[in-house]
């Protein structure tokens, strides 16, 4: 999408060092001069379960360093700011906006596009706002069957005359009305020019913390950019010397049909683990917990990230025959949730992706 070059100029205006990184990478408050306007920043959420919010609390008591050198304007899940708080704002007038979860609805969209007219920059934060994220596993699905598994099948609900949400209704003499759920569901760059990506579910306190450092000491990169390494997890990941020269796999095992090897590469045990087409930066949370990676910081650029692991195990399947591959074929008992776990929206999957009736 394209870009108003307005918007990269007043970009640079934030570059005021309000933070600077400490031995200790703790976040300073810049020492009290002239009464310079502390940058502006907003989070906000969209279909998302909570956990990117989890982040920006993990950063602990650095959280109040944070708060000390930028002004919080907007955080719904954790503050008491309103929707018409943000509309008096001059337009650009938020440094940035960091925004987690995928859109769905029309009031996800209107929130978004409101943040962006307000904001220098734009951040997606964690894997559904970059990628769709699993709530975007629902693009697999048509909008009414998941709306009558919600409100009619599921096996908790009790709803004899199988009434379903309306989004305008009239009850009493009162009108009362719902956001649209929208037919597919959206990356946030689907919607609006994102300036930044910060994968993960979720992203790190480390990436976060880079990712402020790097905003408000301009020093962040080419617009467009993902705010993680571009190679593969497998590249820093401390099994990866385990991997025999010529790895060869005959079928697949589930983490929870064998004891894993601590030590060993997933995949040279048989166990499927998408590192080698996933995005390093997580600090290999799941492998050091013993769990194989399941691909939640995405492809690396210029990659569909369930294509590039399929064409790995092409190259390493060893059985030969159609019964073979049939077996193996078998052994992966859910293939989109588990290639395209966290991304069908942004894949060449891409799920049911019918025009929105406005916006
Ligand atoms: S496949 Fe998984 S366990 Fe093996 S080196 Fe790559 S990230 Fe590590
Ligand atoms: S190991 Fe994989 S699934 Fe686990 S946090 Fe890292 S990128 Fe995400």
């Amino acid at each position: 999408m394209k870009r108003k070059s307005s918007r990269a100029a007043k970009a640079a205006k934030i570059s005021k060092p309000a933070l600077r990184r400490t031995k200790t990478r703790k976040y300073a408050p810049r020492a009290k001069t002239a009464a310079a306007p502390k940058p502006k920043v907003a989070f906000y959420w969209c279909s998302s379960c909570g956990g990117c919010e989890e982040a920006v609390v993990d950063l602990e008591e650095n959280i109040l360093e944070v708060t000390a050198a930028v002004d919080i304007v907007f955080w719904p899940c954790a503050l008491d700011f309103k929707t018409e708080d943000v509309r008096a704002l001059p337009d650009q007038s938020l440094a940035v906006a960091f925004i987690n979860g995928a859109v769905r609805t029309s009031e996800q969209e209107e929130m978004v596009k409101l943040l962006r007219a307000k904001s220098q920059l734009v951040i997606a934060f964690g894997a559904c706002a970059v990628q769709g994220g699993i709530p975007s596993l629902a693009n697999l699905k048509d909008k009414e069957s998941i709306i009558t598994r919600a409100y009619r099948e599921a096996e908790s609900v009790v709803n004899p005359k199988g009434t379903l949400p309306q989004e305008n209704t009239t009850l009493h003499g009162e009108s009362l009305t719902i956001p649209r759920f929208y037919e597919t569901v959206y990356t946030l760059a689907d919607v609006i020019p994102v300036d930044y990506y910060l994968p993960g579910c979720p992203p790190t306190r480390s990436l976060l913390e880079d990712a402020l450092h790097a905003i408000l000491g301009n020093r962040l990169p080419a617009r467009g950019a993902v705010l993680a390494p571009n190679h593969s997890l497998c590249k820093t990941c401390e099994r990866n010397a385990t991997k025999p020269d010529r790895l060869m796999i005959q079928d697949l095992k589930r983490i929870h049909q064998v004891a894993a090897d601590p030590e060993s590469c997933f995949l040279a045990q048989g166990l499927l683990c998408l590192g080698p087409a996933t995005r390093d930066g997580c600090g290999q949370a799941c492998i050091k917990a013993n769990m194989p990676c399941t691909g939640c910081f995405g492809p690396l650029s210029h990659f569909d990230q369930g294509a590039k692991m399929l064409s790995a195990l092409a190259g390493i399947f060893q059985a030969e025959g159609e019964t073979a591959a049939d077996h193996f074929a078998a052994s992966v008992v859910d293939p989109a949730g588990t290639f395209y776990r966290y991304g069908v929206a942004a894949s060449l999957l891409g799920g049911r992706r019918k025009e929105r009736s406005h916006g």
